[in-house]
């Protein structure tokens, strides 16, 4: 993948190292969920990729929903302030929610789409993220289904972007600025 200048890639995580990982969530899904209708939310843009690769990996009857949030902006830190830029489109009212999330960082994004579902009375509300950054934790947030805990690194690719740029790599892949 080209690189722009001034910025270097490293691969963190392999396609196909994801591609198995991602496939044992579906089983893990399909088989907790079984007999329940599933609603999977996806928190656009940085999980579109996870969330195409993880449906197909679910064996039951799901629907699908998004929503858009903020909390980064162009900057690669944290602002603290999460906001809804896009909400769903559908009710969530006695339904079962599964968040699919790109990465859990601080947990302040996470924590706020929580007690957004329950306030809205799903049935029940579980996370599934394919990235897990424990270390930079500000708040606690149950991850139910986590694909990989990774360093405080800024990574990009599989979905992830930096500025719109690099989402369609087909790793998950550590940034680094020269
Ligand atoms: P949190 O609210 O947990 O701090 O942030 C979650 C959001 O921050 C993620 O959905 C993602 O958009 C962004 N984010 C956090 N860490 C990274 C990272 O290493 N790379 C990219 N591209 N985005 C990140």
């Amino acid at each position: 993948m080209q690189t722009y200048p001034g910025e270097q890639l490293e691969v963190l995580l392999a396609h196909s190292e994801i591609k198995h990982r991602v496939e044992n969530l579906g089983k893990r899904i399909t088989m907790d969920y079984d007999g329940k209708p599933l609603l999977l939310v996806g928190i656009l843009k940085g999980s579109f990729i996870f969330m195409a690769d993880l449906i197909r990996s679910i064996d039951l009857p799901v629907a699908i929903d998004f929503m858009a949030m903020s909390s980064y902006g162009a900057a690669t830190k944290s602002s603290g302030v999460v906001r809804i830029l896009k909400d769903l489109e559908q009710s969530v009212d006695g339904r079962h929610v599964l968040v699919v999330e790109d990465i859990v960082d601080t947990g302040l994004t996470l924590n706020y789409i929580f007690g957004h579902m329950r306030s809205r009375g799903a049935a029940s509300v579980k996370i599934c993220s394919l990235l897990d950054k424990p270390s930079r934790r500000q708040v606690a947030v149950p991850l139910h289904y986590k694909g990989f805990e990774i360093p405080d690194e800024f990574v990009v690719g599989y979905g992830l972007d930096v500025d719109e740029r690099y989402r369609n790599l087909p790793d998950v892949c550590r940034l680094i600025k020269e």
